[in-house]
């Protein structure tokens, strides 16, 4: 049989499609009365609501609710979850996300009933294993690190960073003078600027060098008194080592600046080399990327934050303590920047992260990085030829191409991006880092196979070819998912945020 085409699976009637399913909206479908759920006759006397509630608090019935039985609902979502792309259906080679596949069993103990059945309420006599696991997970953290105290509590990597800059903040206030500049490269994550802001300070950008790298001499030419810390990412987002750190950190302490290091990228580095031993005064993991959490599309995330010892007096509280056989939360921190996170951080994610590197061990940890640096330097080598390459240097975890060549047939990154959907491959990052006009960027990761990655640098060398031979192909790609080519720039101008239905759609 030949394989239907797009076309004609578009023009088969519903239920002639394969798996193409034409998914209406919920407020297209259901019947009024339709209910998901059926509890038992009541025994106690019907009171209306507006006895118990005050009117201002109930709402009034909303208009066309869409009324839906259970598996009304379960099937809209389980087809919508499969128009989906996903780390488990196909390679994800998303750049400064570090989507790894994760490990089934990190789930496994996550939904233990002792750990998912915990309640945050119960007390610390009878919440011990998670309270160890949790103090466990912080001394992997300190280790693969080098950072002296580690706090769980952040939900994400930019709330690590939060956490981090509140400390720095928290310092200097203690020092007796505020200071008021964060110096950020130009090749920051976005976060950085927006974590510097929110902490009070304005950022002072430095321009990275022909290599992409940070100039000492430039950054020593801006460092002063006046500037609380330089925020910086290292492997940075063109996934380069910034081989002066030693000198960029010796520049920043000598003026009594303190350095935050962005570690979202610790996969090209955990296991190899400390980044405390880098002069680093605070760091942020991103347990939902380097150690294995699923996430992307929102998920809970958790963005624990290391530190220094002279930070520790502002951790966030409480902290967990170890002592005489019992672990215990303590929450008399008078200098603590305060909680930040409701109980302990997204404690689920923890569970992962701890299983993922006891499931490794240092000697797994150590190979996962040298996998990432290796798959990241193989698709490198093997594209440069096609793609260009605005920085030569030598490559960590990932590599940044971009759409200098394909450009001259008007074929941009968004177009190869869209084009690599058809090939069944998600996108890399693009147009990120800023630096690097129309960028490309690829982070294989640590767990895809040859195989696999060959099967992407084929799809990437045929569309270089097509950029070349038939660049109008690119304008209406992607054909094959359900929703082919969003117009992107309406869709931002004019949401339409609300589904009034018409008559016909109503009958
Ligand atoms: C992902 C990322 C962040 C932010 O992490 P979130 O968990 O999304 O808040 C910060 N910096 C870099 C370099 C990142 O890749």
């Amino acid at each position: 049989m030949n394989k239907p085409t797009k076309q004609a699976l578009n023009e088969a009637p519903i239920g002639e499609k394969g798996l193409v399913f034409n998914e209406p909206l919920l407020f297209e479908m259901g019947s009024p009365g339709r209910i998901a759920y059926s509890l038992p006759k009541h025994d106690v006397p019907e009171v209306e609501l507006e006895v118990i509630l005050p009117v201002t608090e109930i709402r009034d019935a909303i208009e066309h609710f869409p009324e839906l039985t259970e598996l009304d609902v379960v099937r809209h979502f389980t087809r919508l979850s499969q128009w989906n792309f996903s780390v488990d259906t196909n390679f994800y080679p998303l750049g400064s996300c570090t989507m790894k596949y994760n490990p089934k069993v990190n789930n496994e103990t996550a939904s233990l009933s002792g750990f998912a059945q915990h309640h945050p309420y119960t007390p610390e006599t009878l919440s011990q294993g998670s309270l160890q696991l949790m103090f466990e997970l912080q001394e992997y953290l300190k280790e693969i690190s080098g950072m002296q105290y580690v706090s769980l509590q952040p939900a994400a990597g930019a709330h690590g960073e939060l956490a981090g800059m509140l400390m720095i903040h928290a310092y200097h206030s203690a020092q007796g003078r505020q200071r008021k500049k964060v110096i950020l490269p130009d090749s920051a994550h976005g976060t950085n600027p927006a974590t510097a802001t929110l902490c009070g300070y304005s950022v002072v950008q430095i321009q990275s060098d022909e290599r992409g790298l940070i100039d000492p001499k430039k950054l020593e030419s801006i460092m002063d008194e006046e500037t609380a810390a330089v925020m910086l990412t290292n492997p940075n987002t063109l996934g380069m080592f910034e081989t002066d750190i030693l000198k960029i950190s010796d520049i920043v302490h000598e003026k009594g600046g303190l350095i935050y290091c962005d570690g979202a990228n610790l996969n090209a580095v955990m296991g190899k080399t400390k980044i405390k031993d880098m002069g680093i005064d605070v760091l942020h993991f991103n347990l939902h990327k380097t150690f294995s959490t699923p996430h992307g599309g929102g998920g809970p995330g958790a963005g624990p934050v290391g530190i220094v010892s002279k930070l520790e007096p502002f951790l966030p509280k409480p902290t967990i303590e170890h002592k005489d056989g019992k672990y215990t939360l303590n929450h008399d921190r008078p200098n603590s920047i305060g909680k930040m996170k409701a109980f302990y951080g997204n404690f689920g994610i923890l569970v992962r992260a701890y299983t993922y590197i006891r499931s490794l061990g240092p000697e797994g940890i150590k190979k996962a990085a040298e996998m990432a640096v290796l798959n990241a330097n193989y698709i490198k080598a093997s594209l440069s030829a096609h793609y260009h390459l605005p920085y030569k240097g030598p490559s960590l975890h990932e590599c940044v191409f971009n759409d200098k060549h394909q450009l001259k047939n008007k074929v941009s990154t968004m177009d190869i991006a869209k084009m690599l959907i058809d090939y069944g491959f998600h996108p890399p990052t693009v147009y990120f880092p800023l630096i690097v006009k129309g960028a490309l960027m690829i982070e294989p990761t640590e767990t895809e196979s040859k195989e696999t990655l060959d099967a992407f640098i084929m799809a990437m060398k045929e569309i270089a070819a097509l950029a070349e031979t038939k660049p109008e192909v690119f304008y209406d790609s992607p054909q094959m998912p359900v929703v082919s080519r969003p117009d992107e720039i309406s869709a931002a101008r004019n949401p339409k945020l609300k589904w009034t239905p018409t008559n016909s759609e109503l009958t």
